[in-house]
């Protein structure tokens, strides 16, 4: 599907309703004919000199080019020009999070970042060149931190198992954990963890916010608001944490205020 709510504010005439890309129903379940048939059903097996499952992303790839085109013929040579997305997502790496579908938006739309649990860090040179792109070549006007209840990364830092190297990606995180105990013990398990989870995007939304890329683009005038939100993987909602910093000034006040107040999401998990 290819809808934007950015194009559709620019291009109103030429905007056609949502329409599903559905290669075939579902055989598990008939009702499921908003998304796609699922994968999960797709062995390991080779078809011809391609993987079976390989073969089937290629070819919902040309059926859903095919009626993109049909939809929208003018589609893909607006996207050969270049990218003007206005917004900057960094999100958890988490296959049920993919950020253009669940906020609805096109190719173009949304420039993205992801990694475990959607951490940010002072020396990670994936994500801070990202945020330099986004910010100081494509100018986004927004950026969004949004992590997820139900992340596995953020329940693995919580814990004292090891999972490998994964547990050095996890280490900041295992300091908010540590940090911020006195606000999580005593909370029943399922509150704990979602707490945490958004601690942990409050804590990334931090860290970006401090880092000089976006200093410097806020003290040239540049404007940009920075957002920390959590999606509910149960009913796909995304509910803002009302943590919004659109200046240098914001960033500790947003930061304290945010921890002081636990974070009480309005959106029901
Ligand atoms: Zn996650």
């Amino acid at each position: 599907m290819v809808y934007s709510i950015f194009r559709k504010k620019h291009h109103q005439s030429s905007l056609k309703a949502p329409s599903p890309i559905i290669s075939s129903p579902s055989p598990i379940n008939q009702e499921r004919s908003f998304l796609p048939t699922a994968l999960a059903d797709c062995k390991h097996e080779q078809h011809g000199t391609q993987t079976k499952l390989a073969s089937e992303l290629l070819r919902r790839n040309h059926n859903w080019a095919d009626q993109v085109m049909i939809h929208e013929p003018h589609f893909f040579n607006e996207c050969a020009k270049g990218q003007h997305p206005k917004i900057l997502w960094i999100g958890c790496a988490d296959s049920r999070v993919p950020p253009e579908q669940i906020v609805s938006c096109a190719p173009g739309d949304i420039f993205v970042h992801r990694n475990i649990a959607n951490v940010c860090l002072f020396s990670d040179l994936n994500s801070l060149s990202v945020i330099q792109y986004a910010v100081e070549v494509l100018k986004v006007e927004e950026i969004v931190v949004c992590g997820h209840y139900g992340c596995g990364g953020v329940k693995a830092a919580m814990e004292n198992h090891s999972y490998g190297l994964i547990d050095n990606w996890l280490t900041n995180v295992k300091s908010v954990y540590q940090s911020k105990k006195q606000w999580l013990d005593g909370l029943e398990q399922t509150e704990r963890e979602a707490l945490m989870i958004e601690f942990n995007v409050i804590n990334s939304l931090h860290i970006l916010c401090q880092t000089p890329v976006i200093q410097s683009a806020w003290s040239r005038g540049q404007l940009i608001t920075v957002h920390g939100w959590s999606y509910n993987i149960e009913n796909g909602r995304i509910c803002d944490l009302n943590a919004r910093v659109a200046s240098p000034d914001d960033v500790e006040k947003v930061y304290w205020e945010a921890f002081q107040t636990k974070i009480q999401c309005k959106v029901n998990r």
